[in-house]
Formats: C-alpha cells, sequence, structure tokens
C-alpha cells in the first residue's frame, strides 16, 4: 500500500434528458361510472426519479372494465391503464442506466424498490399497504395515453430485446406475471396434477404457468369454447366445459379420487373458489388469482372442518424490473408464447370501441392491442 493518494473522478452531472415533443396528449380517461372517454390532457411532468415513455403499444385489462363499470373506484379524470410498452422519451436527473429512445416495458406494478415491504419480497404490497405497489391507472395516471409517467424508473424498466415485438411483450407487465405467480405461489411441483378454473386471460397464463413449473396433468375449466380451445392450445391436457360436465365430479374421477395437488381459482366468485377445494387434495395449495367483491365463505366439508392440511394463498401481479427481465426471457427463450392472446387491435382514438368489444367479451376476444 502506498501513500498516494488519488483524486476521485468528478461526478458525471447530466442534466435532464428529453427529446422535443407536444405539451398535450391523448389519453382514455375515467370521467364517470359507465365512461371512459378520449380526451386532450398535458403531457406528464416527470420528477428526479422518473421517466416519460412514449406508449407504443398497450391493452385493457378486466380491472379497467371494473373501473369502467364504477365497481372499482378511482379519481375522475385519471388516465386508465397499467400494460406499457413503449420507448423512453425523457428521464429524470437521478435516473442512470438508461438511454433515450430505448424500447422498455414496466410492470402493472410499479414497486419503489426501497421502502420495507419492497425489501422485504412484497414489492405488490409496497408501502406496506394493500395493493400499494399498483400505481398505473389506479393512484397515478396510467398508459392508455400517448405518453405515461413511469415513478421510480430504475427499479421498474426493463429493456426489451431487438428481436422481441410489442405485441410478444405486451403481456408481461401484467396477466403473464400474474397468471405465472398462480402457478408459483401454488408451489407446482414436477409431476403434479393442477386444475386452473376460469380460462380468461389471467387463467390461460396460469395453465402456461403450471405447464411450465412441471404438471404433469392440467385441468382447465370454462364456459367459452374459443377460451377452452386456446386452453388445449396452450397446455391443458383436460379443458373442461362446464355447461356439459360438472367440473368437479370430471376432475374428481380423473384422478381416482385423490384430487389436485394445486387448484388455481382465476375467477373471483364463489363458486370457482369452493370447487377449487372441492378438487383439492388434502394437503394441497389452493392458489387465488381472482378479485372477490362481497363475502367468500369456505364449505366446511370441502375444507375438512379446517383439519385438512391445506394451504390458500393469494397473489396480486408481481411487477419491478427484475420481474420483467425473467418474463421477458421465458419469451426470448421461446420457453413460452403468448402472442395467440393477443386477438383484435385498435389504434388509441379507437379505445372506446376497444372497451366495448372487451367488456362485452364479443368475436371471442381475449386481449386487444392498443397502438397510440
Ligand atoms: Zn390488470
Ligand atoms: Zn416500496
Amino acid at each position: 500500500m502506498n501513500g498516494s493518494i488519488k483524486t476521485p473522478p468528478a461526478p458525471v452531472v447530466t442534466g435532464r434528458k428529453q427529446l422535443p415533443r407536444s405539451s398535450t396528449m391523448k389519453a382514455a380517461v375515467f370521467v364517470e361510472p359507465g365512461r371512459i372517454v378520449l380526451e386532450e390532457k398535458p403531457v406528464p411532468h416527470i420528477g428526479p426519479r422518473d421517466a416519460l415513455l412514449r406508449v407504443t403499444t398497450t391493452t385493457i385489462c378486466g380491472t379497467d372494465v371494473h373501473i369502467l363499470r364504477g365497481e372499482y373506484p378511482v379519481a375522475r379524470g385519471l388516465t386508465i391503464g397499467h400494460e406499457p410498452v413503449g420507448v423512453i422519451e425523457e428521464l429524470g436527473e437521478a435516473v442512470t442506466g438508461y438511454t433515450l429512445g430505448q424500447r422498455v416495458i414496466a410492470g402493472a406494478i410499479t414497486p419503489c424498490g426501497q421502502c420495507h415491504a419492497c425489501l422485504d419480497g412484497h414489492q405488490a404490497q409496497c408501502g406496506g399497504k394493500a395493493l400499494g405497489g399498483w400505481r398505473l391507472g389506479n393512484t397515478i395516471d396510467g398508459c392508455q395515453a400517448e405518453y405515461v409517467r413511469i415513478p421510480d424508473a430504475m427499479a421498474n424498466l426493463a429493456p426489451i430485446p431487438d428481436d422481441l415485438t410489442d405485441e410478444q411483450v405486451l403481456m408481461c407487465p401484467d396477466i403473464m406475471s400474474t397468471g405465472f405467480g398462480g402457478a408459483e405461489s401454488g408451489r407446482i411441483r414436477i409431476g403434479d396434477t393442477v386444475a386452473v378454473f376460469a380460462q380468461g386471460p389471467i387463467g390461460l397464463c396460469a395453465t402456461v404457468g403450471a405447464r411450465l413449473s412441471g404438471a404433469s396433468r392440467i385441468f382447465t375449466v370454462d364456459a367459452v369454447p374459443e377460451r377452452l380451445a386456446m386452453s388445449r392450445r396452450l397446455g391443458a391436457d383436460d379443458a373442461i366445459d362446464l355447461r356439459e360436465h360438472d367440473p368437479v365430479a370430471t376432475i374428481l374421477a380423473a384422478t381416482g379420487g385423490r384430487g389436485v395437488d394445486v387448484a388455481i381459482e382465476a375467477l373471483g366468485r364463489q363458486e370457482t373458489f369452493e370447487s377449487c377445494l372441492r378438487v383439492l387434495k388434502p394437503g394441497g395449495v389452493l392458489s387465488s388469482l381472482g378479485v372477490y367483491s362481497g363475502k367468500l365463505s369456505l364449505p366446511l366439508d370441502a375444507f375438512a372442518a379446517g383439519l385438512g392440511d391445506h394451504t390458500v394463498v393469494t397473489t396480486l401481479c408481481p411487477g419491478g424490473k427484475e420481474r420483467m427481465r425473467r418474463l421477458i426471457n421465458v419469451l426470448a427463450s421461446h420457453r413460452a408464447d403468448l402472442r395467440p392472446l393477443v386477438t383484435h387491435r385498435f389504434t388509441l382514438d379507437q379505445i372506446e370501441q376497444a372497451y366495448d368489444l372487451f367488456a362485452h367479451q364479443r368475436d371471442g376476444v381475449l386481449k386487444v392491442a392498443i397502438k397510440p
């Protein structure tokens, strides 16, 4: 060790970086129950830790339909949407490691990455409040717009590899993360038998997640023929149409009365929750993804009066850039391809039409791609 003291390099001072653009934009705004309309709004201002994205593709979620119907309250005037794919337009002074013009996604859940809940591994519950990590289109303006502000950019922006298109990664921010999360929380082991109740976009992603996790037999349940067909295409072994067969009796018979190791609930209703419990073996895991309203009750016979060693676990969409990086890798390595879920395409100008189609589940719609 010698005694010479080296002067540390001067810190690189970078001002705010941004591309030229107009000061207003189009955005899908919640006006009142029953009305989400396209309005002209100011482009969001960003803080030192934020980024501004120019949205290149986004989509509509079932949760947005609950907002539209007034079943999930948000502030009037809020821009809706929490599934952004875009290009970095502006970076706050404190953000490093990204460049203007870079293609990125952010999760539906944008945790701060610094608070006790985040550092404890519960990023979706950021700040220690239930759902605290869900900001976009909930507590701050969302991404069904030409531009969106992403808070805590360094915790949330994940670069998109050049060889993946917007539509290939469009499911990462929410439904892929949520559906896969249901399989992961269910602690599926290689060789497990799994049942997934409801095959909407999230249930379908749970089916893909169960397959990737090593399930050797997957039962799926729905009443919509297109969804059952997609379910088979994405990995279900037995897709049960509940209009024709009693799913509980069918699954119990097919497993020799043993029941499944893991049951995933992807709808948020008493009937599906209860059916999950009725097909679950003692010691099995009920992994719940649904959003329930009112009251949920436990049928005590199926719950073995509380003595069946059952595990009931819930999952909110995991977010943050590390989660997004992993999901992108699943797509880049061709372990999964979720492009078949994008069934319809609209421009941002047509978003009211897109809501109408999606909310009424017309024309076999699964997910819509919205291009500002
Ligand atoms: Zn969503
Ligand atoms: Zn946090």
